[in-house]
């Protein structure tokens, strides 16, 4: 008969990284210092939503096998990007953003005004 008093055998821990859950935050600028796309790499499910959006085929999706589906979204080619906003927009997890330095002065111009 099974001893009730017998340690059951540890499961493995899983690890905050191994469930992407470990804080990963990556900003790419591109070249002429105008935009910046952070992506909250812990937050993206790999989804592929906002490479989809995308309409300058600005991210790709790379395989990465420790997180959720198994894949990652990555900035290819940011110097396409026309900051159109899409890809935060459209993202559910809030794991992208898109900084674009003339866009902010436009609102803070909107905003004096009123
Ligand atoms: S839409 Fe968001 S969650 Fe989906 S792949 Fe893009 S960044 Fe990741
Ligand atoms: S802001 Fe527009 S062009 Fe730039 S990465 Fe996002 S969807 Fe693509």
């Amino acid at each position: 008969m099974a001893d009730n008093n017998t340690p059951k055998p540890d499961k493995p821990p899983i690890s905050e990284e191994s469930a992407g859950l470990a804080e990963d935050t990556v900003g790419i600028t591109s070249s002429d210092g105008q935009t910046t796309i952070t992506i909250h790499r812990h937050f993206c499910k790999g989804c592929e939503i906002c490479a989809e959006v995308c309409p300058k085929d600005v991210l790709k999706m790379v395989v990465a096998p420790d997180r959720w589906e198994g894949t990652i979204v990555e900035v290819m080619n940011i110097e396409n990007c026309n900051a159109c906003m899409l890809c935060e927009y459209q993202c559910p997890d809030f794991a992208i953003e898109v900084f674009n330095v003339k866009k902010e002065q436009k609102k803070k111009e909107k905003k004096a005004v009123g």
